[in-house]
């Protein structure tokens, strides 16, 4: 689906939103994939994600168009070179599937500026001319909406480069459209070199039967997956819902990397939290579920500066060259202890 109209006809969008929905996909798309609809009839947390509201007209002031100043450090068209040791490598700015708070959504949509064979090659022989590279992390856009020969092209390039040590790709595609991760696409991943999925998925309604299966299928290919997901004001901002999404992940063999604070792409202030809150619903979630189910909460900062962790602290300086600690429950204890308190 991929107007208001078609949301509408399917009943996810109430004939009083189509109005600002239309409005809304004259600056941003629209694509609900089949799977991900069919979520949407019963899951707020799945609708909240994908279906245009009219919140999205309503840009801050602090809200910008290249909210992780992609554009700063980009050298050559589709590479992004902020640390020395990894790049982005951008081939499609296209999706299965919207996220109505993406961090790249002036550049993404349906005629989103894929790289040409030439731009391709461009980005390739960056890579090669920069021995400095070991990991290149295809990112977009969905680099698995890529048919399986040119995602094959791509990674048998790339891993033809002695430098190049490590792959990982960024994708959405085992939530929105899982029976697309079918044998050919799981041997287009393949190669010589170490091969990582990072899987884009913000709540445990996502993880359907058909999306663990698709997942276990690169999994059992020997192909790692991590999760990277967003915190997101009404769909898992509240300790439960991260536990049952991180415990979800978990159980599916996919280890929860990194959990974004929502960066401040234009008209997405309808999803962003304080910081504190997130540091809050952390703290709880490292009271509730093991080190395994723990994903590093972190800030892109804006303007190209890179991502670092954001909390919550555990340890804080007592002054008198001593630490106090935090513990998941709330209690504060000095290390190290003092003499007295000792254990026996
Ligand atoms: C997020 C990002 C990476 C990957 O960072 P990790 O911390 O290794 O996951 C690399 N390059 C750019 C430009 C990024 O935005
Ligand atoms: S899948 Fe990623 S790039 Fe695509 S719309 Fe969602 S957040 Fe943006």
């Amino acid at each position: 689906m991929r107007d208001a109209d078609a949301l509408r006809d399917a009943g996810l969008l109430a004939e009083s939103d189509v109005a600002a929905a239309k409005q809304v996909a004259r600056r941003y798309a629209i694509a609900v994939t089949p799977h991900l609809a069919e979520g949407a009839q019963t899951s707020d947390a799945i609708a909240r994600q994908f279906i245009p509201s009219a919140e999205e007209l309503v840009i801050a002031r602090e809200e910008l168009g290249d909210p992780i100043g992609d554009e700063t450090h980009s050298p050559v068209k589709g590479i992004v070179h902020r640390y020395a040791d990894r790049v982005l490598l951008k081939p499609i700015h296209a999706c299965a599937v919207y996220c109505r708070f993406c961090f790249r959504r002036e550049q993404v949509g349906p005629g989103g500026d894929a790289l040409d064979a030439a731009e391709l090659q461009a980005a390739l022989d960056y890579i090669r001319g920069h021995g400095e590279i070991w990991e290149v992390i295809l990112s977009g856009g969905d680099p698995l909406l890529l048919s399986p020969r040119r995602l094959k092209e791509i990674i048998d390039q790339l891993a033809a480069i002695d430098h190049v040590g490590i792959i990982r790709i960024h994708t959405r595609l085992p939530v929105a459209d899982p029976a697309k991760i079918d044998g050919e696409m799981v041997a287009a991943l393949k190669c010589a070199k170490a091969v990582y999925v990072a899987l884009h998925c913000n709540h445990a309604d996502e993880l359907t039967p058909e999306v663990k299966a698709a997942c276990g299928r690169l999994i059992d290919a020997g192909i790692p997956m991590l999760a990277q997901s967003v915190l997101l004001k009404g769909v898992n901002d509240d300790a439960a819902a991260m536990e049952a999404l991180m415990r979800g992940l978990v159980a599916a063999r996919i280890k929860p990397y990194y959990l974004h604070h929502p960066d401040l792409a234009h008209g997405t202030g309808h999803f962003r939290l304080p910081i504190a809150r997130g540091q809050e619903i952390l703290r709880d979630l490292r009271g509730r579920v093991s080190g395994l189910c723990q994903p590093t909460y972190v800030l892109d900062i804006p303007g190209g500066h890179g991502k670092v962790p954001i909390g919550p602290d555990y340890l804080s300086a007592d002054g008198t060259g001593g630490w106090s600690v935090a513990d998941p429950d709330g209690g504060t204890h000095l290390y190290p202890p003092k003499a007295a308190e000792k254990p026996e």
